[in-house]
């Protein structure tokens, strides 16, 4: 099997509630779609979904960088992932978004030419059930208490809650949240770097104490390791880096430094399935648990995740939600059962999604 031609295309999705996080609102989500023609009449399906302030990439980049990669992908038989990884990054080292698409494109590619989803080429259905959780956006606190509410409604038993303003305001967030829907929830507060410094950040998880908090998510600058290591250090509940870590070497220098208590993985900072294997690894070697966390991705995107969810128990939660609150979707096949928040490991070759 041999890629003849690539199709690179803008995909624009609208969420239902746009999405208001600490460093910006996302009203409107500009993705990009791409489909891998091969020579066997396989079209391999990839998703990108750039976030310019976490990866630097934008929809335009992102379309810029597919296509300076065409020519080296142009002839390529996808079973040579490693090579084909390797000169992504060489011509495109800053376009992880870019890579992902080609990345889930080729798993694409590989598991319907062997007709098996992507979860048994990478190790097989190591788990049968998938836990969802749905992200709370920073707004004020009645109005997160009210949507958490609508979430525990719908039968959710964790929610990620945005925050990273005021520590003032975020503990206040965090009560209202907690009086709307019991203390039996579990929340997992994202703080979008929003803390900005280690005192400020310790102070805010010290007042934290008296309400059901799972782990805090980058509380501290992306670029901050010494801080995010100060803040692991000084306070008891686990510390996630997020913003810190897009590349297995920055999981590495994490794990290594003591950093974080756990590392959020995402196919749009790592580059994709291939290089998020890595991080897992690393994560499970160093006995610090990963979750998969998302950019909001379509089903294709999400599927991709999910698949590598399916495949790696250290991976301890994810955050595929982006089909659930997406209008637009391009794809079916990624499918959640409501009644237990719980997606559904596909089953159907390659990613298993196909485009509506
Ligand atoms: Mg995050």
């Amino acid at each position: 099997m041999k890629i003849e031609r690539i199709e690179i295309a803008p995909l624009n999705l609208i969420p239902q509630v746009a999405l208001t996080v600490a460093y910006g609102s996302y009203p409107e989500l500009e993705y990009v779609l791409i489909k891998l023609h091969t020579d066997s009449g396989i079209i391999g399906l990839g998703e990108a979904s750039p976030d310019p302030a976490v990866t630097g990439e934008t929809q335009a980049s992102t379309i810029d960088a597919l296509e300076r990669l065409t020519p080296a992908l142009i002839g390529r038989d996808p079973f040579d992932i490693e090579a084909i990884i390797r000169e992504v990054e060489r011509i495109a080292p800053d376009h992880p978004g870019a890579e992902a698409a080609i990345d889930m494109a080729l798993y694409d590619l590989m598991g319907k030419q062997l007709n098996m989803p992507v979860h048994k080429l990478i190790g097989g259905k190591a788990r049968s059930t998938v836990d969802l959780y749905p992200v709370v956006p920073m707004d004020a606190p009645p109005v997160m208490a009210a949507m958490a509410r609508q979430f525990t409604e719908q039968g959710f038993r964790a929610l990620k809650i945005k925050l990273g303003s005021d520590p003032e305001i975020d503990i206040e967030r965090v009560k209202a949240i907690t009086e709307a829907v019991g203390g039996d929830i579990v929340l997992r507060p994202d703080i979008n770097q929003g803390w900005s410094d280690a005192e400020t950040t310790i102070a805010a998880i010290e007042r934290l104490a008296p309400y059901n908090i799972e782990y805090i998510e980058q509380p501290t600058a992306a670029s901050d390791l010494d801080a995010l290591a100060k803040v692991t250090a000084a306070v008891d509940l686990p510390i996630m880096a997020d913003e810190s870590c897009h590349r297995p070497a920055d999981a590495l220098e994490i794990v290594m430094r003591g950093a974080a208590d756990i590392l959020n993985i995402k196919l749009m900072k790592c580059g994709g399935i291939y290089r998020a294997l890595q991080i897992a690894a690393i994560g499970e070697a160093a006995g610090v648990p990963c979750i998969l966390g998302s950019m909001g991705e379509s089903s294709i995107g999400s599927a991709a995740a999910l698949h590598l969810m399916a495949a790696r128990p250290s991976i301890i939660a994810c955050e595929l939600i982006g089909p659930l609150f997406l209008s637009g979707d391009p794809a079916t096949g990624f499918e959640v059962d409501m009644s237990t928040g719980q997606a559904i490991i596909p089953e159907a070759p390659g990613l298993g999604v196909s485009l509506r």
